[in-house]
């Protein structure tokens, strides 16, 4: 037995369920039922806050459907306070770029979805390790100028 992520919402059964205990979704029919499905559905994992789209905003959106946002990104950040509006943007696109994504682009099936954002997610907390990272490295090095300043004050 095995786990695998519904379908239909996201959520982990057994691929031995007949249906998912959550939305209801056939599991036993499989991935063919689910391209079947009348009603398109926006599925849960694609509701989560996505932080790949909220970090990595213009290769996101490339990678995702939404090509343009690179360059709307650029254009936005050569305006006065283009920062603050990309900045805002990333959030807005945090909150609802997967739902976005997922009504973009063809993907295959669910699992392909989750498995793609979850690929941006790690790159997502990658950038922010680096980051503060840096972060730290600048905070040090701007202490050891400043200590070194003093002694040469001092002494
Ligand atoms: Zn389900």
């Amino acid at each position: 037995m095995a786990i695998i992520k519904c379908p239909g919402c996201g959520n982990n059964v057994s691929d031995k369920a007949v249906q998912c205990p959550k939305c209801g979704y056939n599991v036993a029919n499989g991935l063919q039922n689910f391209q079947q499905q009348p009603n398109n559905e926006i599925p849960e994992v694609a509701k989560k806050f996505n932080w790949g789209a909220f970090t990595l905003l213009p290769l996101w959106g490339f990678a995702n459907g939404m090509w343009w946002w690179i360059f709307v990104t650029i254009a936005i950040a050569l305006i006065p306070f283009g920062g603050v509006i990309n900045f805002a943007l990333s959030i807005y696109m945090g909150i609802k770029g997967g739902e976005m994504a997922w009504n973009k682009k063809s993907w295959r099936d669910i699992n392909h979805f989750t498995k793609v954002q979850e690929q941006w997610k790690i790159a997502a907390i990658v950038v922010w390790v680096i980051t503060l990272l840096l972060l730290i490295i600048s905070i040090f090095t701007a202490g050891a100028i400043f200590s070194s300043y003093d002694d040469y004050y001092y002494y």
